[in-house]
């Protein structure tokens, strides 16, 4: 809130020319249009409780959709990058996943070497490093 209050209709009970305030409902998702997260926007009266709707749109290009896996990578990789270096995460257990089919069928491969090219193998996957 910046001090100026926005008059008109609430968007709870429908109430005109009356003082809004402005509730947000932020969902971890990207879309074209709000980015790095979609949000609503409710605007509602003091007296009402903003409800969340029970729908929401996101926007995505029609290029994108047309190619339905690409839309899933970019997906992937958006969670991919976000949990590089988090134990536990996406990233880390594709890793050892990865690490360890790598140490079981290569003869003589150590545990440190499968983990860097798996590693490796991943960061290029997902461009990890590169600009989006
Ligand atoms: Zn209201
Ligand atoms: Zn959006």
């Amino acid at each position: 809130m910046c001090g100026e209050i926005e008059v008109g209709r609430c968007e709870c009970c429908g109430k005109d020319n009356v003082p809004l305030e402005r509730t947000y409902f932020r969902y971890p998702f990207e879309c074209e249009c709000h980015s790095p997260e979609h949000f609503i926007l409710v605007r509602h009266c003091e007296d009402c409780d903003p409800i969340e709707p029970r729908e929401t749109k996101v926007v995505f290009k029609t290029e994108d959709l047309k190619n339905p896996f690409a839309l899933a990578f970019k997906i992937m990789q958006k969670e991919m990058r976000k949990t590089r270096d988090i134990k536990g995460e996406i990233y880390d257990v594709w890793e050892s996943n990865l690490a360890m089919m790598i140490y079981d069928s290569v003869p003589n491969m150590t545990a440190d070497r499968a983990n860097e090219i798996a590693s490796k193998w991943l960061d290029r996957l997902f461009k990890i490093g590169e600009q989006p």
